[in-house]
């Protein structure tokens, strides 16, 4: 039974990677940034005003989410509908800070999260209880700071960049990279303010991936976890 926990910035990869490395080992896997853009459409869905903290966090106490955990196709549904697309539009990417920096919002996913984590270390779990590939922004210090392995996924802004636009307009040429630069670098900076992952904690091991393909990222988080 195994932990793994993968934080890092947004067009680090850690969600492709962390999908295969949890494919490759016959693990779980918990996307936690989809529970944070989840939480943003469902409160945008029920018209609750995202500069109310308190009404924030009460809609998202209540928010009926059910993660779907195989690497293959996880699956994200939010009062019974599949929303693995709508919680990917530029509206969600743009109001999801303010949702995420709630800190009953944090604490109430934080809880949530533990309990998919300590359920899939238990023997009648997924693929057989092997265990977990957890990713996010606060996984190797707040969330599962005990975890077996911890990798901060990290990547020059450069390479982040034409990342997120090759994922967001298919394109990394000057100009789409120039339209993804505000909102991921201004989402960075928010999301700052109450997680730390662009520095790795104590015993948190740092995959650096701006050099690396996709393979050898993969592999590199595969050499932390020791397999
Ligand atoms: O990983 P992704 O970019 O989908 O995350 C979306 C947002 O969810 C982040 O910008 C951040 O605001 C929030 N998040 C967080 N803590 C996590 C994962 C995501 O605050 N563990």
């Amino acid at each position: 039974m195994v932990v793994i926990a993968v934080d890092g910035p947004s067009g680090s990869g850690k969600s492709s990677v962390s999908k295969a490395v949890a494919a490759r080992l016959g693990l779980a896997y918990l996307d936690t940034g989809a529970m944070y853009r989840a939480a943003t459409l469902w409160c945008v869905g029920r018209g609750t005003d995202l500069s109310d903290q308190a009404a924030v966090a009460h809609a998202v106490r209540v928010m009926p989410l059910e993660m779907g955990l195989d690497p293959s196709g996880p699956t994200v549904h939010l009062d019974g509908r599949d929303v693995a697309e709508a919680i990917r539009t530029t509206e969600v990417s743009t109001a999801v800070s303010a949702v995420a920096t709630n800190l009953d919002v944090r604490a109430e996913l934080r809880r949530r999260q533990r309990q998919v984590i300590e359920a899939e270390q238990a023997p009648e779990g997924f693929a057989a209880g092997r265990g977990i590939v957890a990713e996010g922004r606060d996984i190797t210090t707040v969330v599962a700071p005990d975890a077996d392995a911890r990798v901060l996924l990290t990547a020059s802004e450069e390479a982040r960049l034409r990342r997120r636009s090759l994922e967001v307009h298919g394109a990394a040429d000057d100009s789409a990279v120039e339209a993804t630069r505000d909102q991921v670098l201004r989402r960075d900076r928010d999301d700052a303010t109450v997680s730390q992952f662009h520095v790795a904690a104590d015993g948190v091991v740092t995959v650096d991936s701006s050099e690396l393909d996709f393979d050898q990222t993969v592999d590199a988080v595969l050499a932390v976890v020791g397999q």
